[in-house]
């Protein structure tokens, strides 16, 4: 704590009227966050004046750094001419037609504020779409904020239940039971165990819900194997595979499926086809998302939103997407491969056990050196994470901003000397932790 520092001042003042300061738990940072007051391309200044190369991104969302020129003016233009109306817009088209054209799963779409939305509305269109109320989801995923979605999101290892059939855990304290009874939690890239338990719930599943790269679980990939198996056996079942691509469109122009070889039922999208405004999107077959349909009477699931497809989120998102050519993916994609490649490194030469893992341009830093392919592999020990946020805080203070818990993603300004600016701090944030012997 530094007494001069003005975020340390905003922090005191936010305790006042924000419970703990904090409006976002994702963000909260003890004993004080840094405060940004701007950014521009892959750079953060804080209120204090240090600049931060920004490996966050605003949680994956800002795929073209801050205050990107094109985005900037397709924002200013359209709050210029009125920023939300009680009326459709030609501008969720536009945004609608480019996403149907990329992605493999998407053949419609309804515009939602947040991730958090897209995934309720997913759920709730897969009930009525099947008659049926159960959802499955993968253990430890997080998929935002809805009472289904986050069942099971970093329970307690004492609370995890056998490994080949996890306990359905609620997250916030006064979830109704009914909630957790509804929810099938399937083990991460398990398929016997998890052919077993969607075939032992078929008659009352929905929907099984899976991201194809989940952050919390490792931020390691589907197998394979375990995506021909949900694929086939959500087909059989009359089950529809929802894949929530909330953080993993930024990992091709077709999103991870397209990368992975997996078409879902229905598709969540979010982050980065917001341009920086708030955004999300649940999407998919058209006699799916025919439930939401409101042509022919009162549609089966309801759906409004007074901000939702609002043509700031809608025409920025558009700027940010027709950005994303395969030029653009490219680079990402070789970006990732060497800040990977070099933190590895890193972690070898400072004889710390520790990996990264990650695919394009997501990385997720490990304080374990085996081998990771489930959530119980790669869930850290409560010494890996009080190290994990130790080794945050020095690279911090040497100028790199990722997530508290070790994801990183990159963001198309960035330019290779900045990837090995990245590398070099990690090499002096890693000897600290080896000097102190945090581990
Ligand atoms: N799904 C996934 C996979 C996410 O990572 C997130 C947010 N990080 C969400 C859904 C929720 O999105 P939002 O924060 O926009 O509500």
């Amino acid at each position: 704590p530094d007494p001069s520092s003005r975020s340390q001042a905003l922090h005191t003042r936010a305790k006042r009227s924000l419970p703990g300061g904090n409006t976002r738990t994702t963000v909260y940072l003890s004993p004080y966050p840094v405060y940004a007051a701007h950014g521009a391309g892959c750079r953060v200044h804080d209120v204090d004046g240090n600049v931060l190369i920004d490996c966050i991104n605003n949680f994956t969302a800002l795929i073209h750094g801050h205050a990107h020129p094109a985005l900037a003016s397709a924002a200013h233009r359209q709050i210029d001419l009125g920023t939300a109306f009680g009326m459709p817009t030609e501008s969720e088209i536009a945004l609608a037609e480019l996403l149907a054209e990329r992605v493999p799963g998407i053949e419609q779409i309804r515009f939602t504020n947040s991730g958090t939305e897209a995934v309720m509305m997913a759920l709730k269109a897969a009930r009525a779409y099947t008659g049926r109320p159960k959802i499955a989801k993968v253990e430890g995923a997080y998929h935002g904020s809805y009472d289904y979605a986050e069942t099971s999101l970093d329970a307690s290892p004492a609370n995890w239940g056998e490994a080949a059939a996890p306990a359905s855990v609620a997250h916030s304290l006064g979830t109704p039971q009914g909630v957790t009874a509804d929810v099938v939690v399937l083990p991460f890239n398990d398929s016997k165990a998890t052919e077993a338990l969607l075939r032992a719930n078929a008659a009352s599943l929905a929907g099984v819900l899976i991201d194809l790269l989940p952050n919390r679980v490792g931020l390691i990939p589907a197998s394979a194997e375990y995506l021909e198996m949900l694929r086939r056996v959500t087909t059989e079942l009359g089950i529809l595979l929802i894949v929530d691509e909330v953080i993993t469109l930024r990992l091709a122009s077709g999103g991870a499926q397209s990368r992975l070889g997996v078409t879902p039922d229905l598709t969540t999208v979010g982050k980065i086809m917001g341009g920086g405004f708030p955004v999300g999107g649940v999407a998919g077959r058209a006699d799916v998302m025919a439930v939401f349909d409101p042509s022919a009477g009162r549609p089966a699931v309801p759906h409004g939103g007074t901000f939702s497809a609002n043509p700031v989120s809608m025409v920025s998102g558009l700027a940010a997407m027709q950005l994303l050519d395969e030029a653009a993916y490219a680079q990402l994609d070789r970006h990732g491969d060497m800040l990977r490649q070099g933190l590895n490194q890193a972690f070898a030469d400072t004889g710390i056990a520790g990996q990264a893992t990650g695919l394009g341009s997501l990385i997720k830093l490990h304080l374990k050196a085996d081998k990771l392919t489930s959530y119980r592999d790669a869930y850290p020990s409560p010494e890996q994470a009080r190290a994990m946020a130790r080794f945050n805080r020095e690279m911090l203070n040497r100028g790199v901003l990722m997530a508290s818990y070790g994801l990183i993603a990159l963001s198309t300004p960035m330019q290779d000397q900045d990837i090995a600016q990245i590398i070099e701090t990690a090499h002096e944030a890693l000897n600290v932790l080896r000097r102190e012997e945090v581990l």
